[in-house]
Formats: C-alpha cells, structure tokens, sequence
C-alpha cells in the first residue's frame, strides 16, 4: 500500500473531544445542556446497531440523549404528533428520524415536519436549499464528515476535480454541493452515468457514496488521487469461518491504495465522522437557539 491511510476513527475522536468540551462549557456558563432525539420506527437490526451507537456516543460527549422505538406498524399520524412534541420540547436540540422508514410511511412528509433548526441530519428541505444557496444550514452529517476529512488532507480544496458517485439525498448531493462549495470541479456519477471508469479516472478527489461492494478497482484512481470511501457493505468472509461476514466498502481496499495519495479505510473511515458530525451538529442546534457562538 503507498496511499496515506485517512483515519476516520482517529479523526473523529479529536472532534468528539472538541464537542464535549463545548458541552462542558454551556453547561457551566450557560447550564445548558444539548439534546439529541433519535426516532427509530421498526425493527431493522442495522438501523437499531446505529441508533444505539448514537445514543452512546451523545452521552459520552456529555449531552442528553432521548431515544423513541416506535413499531413497524406506527402510523404516520402518531409519528408527525412525535415529531411536533419534540419540535416544541425545549430540551431537545436535535431531532433525527432513522431512514429508512417503513414503506407505509411518507419519509419526505416526516423530514419536513421536523423544525428545520433541529434538523440535525440537515435533510429537511430548507436546509437542502441553504446548502445549494450556499447560506448557514445544518449540513448532512456524512457528506459533512468527507469534507472535514478532505479539508485536514489537502488544505485547499480549490480548483481540484471531484468525482462524486452516487447521486442520493443523503450522501451523493451534498457531497456534491460541499465540494462545490469549496470551489472544486464537481462531477456527480450515478448508475447511468457513461464510461464511469474514464469519469473516475480524472478525478482528484473520488468519493464512493453506491452500496456496491468493491466496485471502484484500483486502475480507475489517477494516480495520487483522494478516495473517500462512504459505502459500508457487508460480505460473505468465508476465510474467517462459516457463516462469518466483513465489513467493505465501495472501492477495492487493496488495489486503491495501491494508486492513490490518500484513502479512507471502512471500518474506520467515514462512518466514525458521521456521528461525530452527528454530535457536532446537535451542539450546533443547541448554540444558534440561544444565539450563542457556535463551535469552529
Ligand atoms: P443510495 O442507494 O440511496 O444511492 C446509491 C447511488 O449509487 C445512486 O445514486 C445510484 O445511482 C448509484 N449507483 C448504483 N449503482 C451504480 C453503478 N453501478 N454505477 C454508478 N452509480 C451507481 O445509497 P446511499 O447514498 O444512501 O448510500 C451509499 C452507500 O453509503 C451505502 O453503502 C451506504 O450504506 C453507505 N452510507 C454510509 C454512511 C456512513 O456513515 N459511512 C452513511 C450513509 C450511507 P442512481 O441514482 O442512478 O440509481
């Protein structure tokens, strides 16, 4: 491997640190303390790993966490009613529904019922759309934690050609809109996108945002490229026993680092930043409601 190994892991514990030092702070100036509500509808095991491992991770920072576990078959009327309590309840700064909802559910309606300046995943439409304006939003915690991790990297993300592949709401978008953000040459792939190789193949900057295991190969990197890899896929691992499972992303590990100057490993890449950002967006919501000053 000749690539720069990008720490996710490493990275986000420094910004874990930083916000439970903020925390500490409005506590003691302020006695404020930030809190989180996560909604989780149904019982999908990998939504409830994740719900639970933000609920742990908020406390750790020092803040409030509240968790509402909601049955597969809740209807969208006791949800909305859920979602408007915590709007107006004044402890709770931060409000997540965990996506996917079940198909019963509008997911759209639910998102924008939520007070957009709580809106800590940042996919309420008026946030998407001062993120596009290029105005003070709440920014999407994944897309968010690429950028921190390519800032730290390059410095300057200026004038550098970025490929971002994969094109939905909650990733492919605002990465794109990020990146543009930080005056890079944006290209967004998708699955209909043509010669993908060739497209990838200009890029200083890949982000991987598919859920297709290991389908960026290392001989579509230019040489000293960035990859962020956002994709988390779990494969068969015969090697490690019957039966057993690993984690991967979207790009070929191996072959990558072979090519490029610098690459996020998964695990430990993306997903540790994203609740890390989780975290920083929630004391965030917390400061701006009582018009304090926010952390860098
Ligand atoms: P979606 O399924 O919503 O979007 C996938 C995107 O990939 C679509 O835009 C799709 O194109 C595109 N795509 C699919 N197949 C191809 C292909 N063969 N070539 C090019 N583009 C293709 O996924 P998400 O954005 O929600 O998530 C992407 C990955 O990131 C998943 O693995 C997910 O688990 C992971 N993830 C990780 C997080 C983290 O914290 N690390 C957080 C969120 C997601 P089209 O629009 O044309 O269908």
């Amino acid at each position: 491997m000749s690539a720069t190994l990008i720490d996710g892991k490493a990275f986000a514990a420094t910004v874990r640190e930083k916000v439970a030092t903020h925390v500490a702070r409005l506590k003691d100036e302020h006695g404020l303390t930030p809190g989180l509500a996560v909604v989780i509808v149904g019982d999908d095991p990998a939504s409830h790993v994740y719900v639970r491992s933000k609920g742990k991770a908020t406390v750790e920072a020092g803040m409030k966490s509240v968790e509402h576990r909601l049955d597969a078959d809740t209807s969208e009327e006791a949800l909305l009613t859920l979602v408007e309590q915590l709007n107006t309840d004044p402890s709770i700064h931060g409000i997540l529904v965990q996506l996917p909802l079940p198909g019963h559910l509008n997911e759209d309606l639910v998102i924008n019922a939520i007070d957009p300046a709580k809106d800590v995943d940042g996919f309420h439409i008026s946030n998407v759309g001062l993120l596009g304006t290029g105005q003070k939003s709440m920014v999407p915690c994944t897309p968010l934690g690429c950028l921190m991790m390519l800032r730290d990297h390059h410095g300057s993300l200026s004038g550098l050609d970025a490929v971002v592949i994969g094109r939905s709401n909650i990733v492919g978008k605002p990465m794109a809109q990020l990146l543009l953000g930080d005056s890079c040459t944006v290209t967004i792939a998708h699955s209909r996108t043509k010669d993908l190789p060739e497209v990838v193949r200009r890029a200083d900057i890949v982000v991987a945002a598919v859920g297709r295991p290991e389908m960026v190969p290392g001989d579509w990197i230019k040489p000293g490229a960035t990859v962020i890899d956002v994709g988390i896929n779990r494969i068969d691992a015969p090697e490690k026993g019957e039966g057993k499972t690993r984690l991967v992303g979207d790009c070929h590990f191996e072959s990558c680092a072979e090519v490029a100057g610098a690459i996020t490993p998964v695990p430990g890449g993306v997903g540790p930043m994203t609740i890390a950002c989780l975290l920083a967006n929630t004391v965030t919501a917390c400061c701006r409601a009582n018009s304090l000053a926010e952390p860098e």
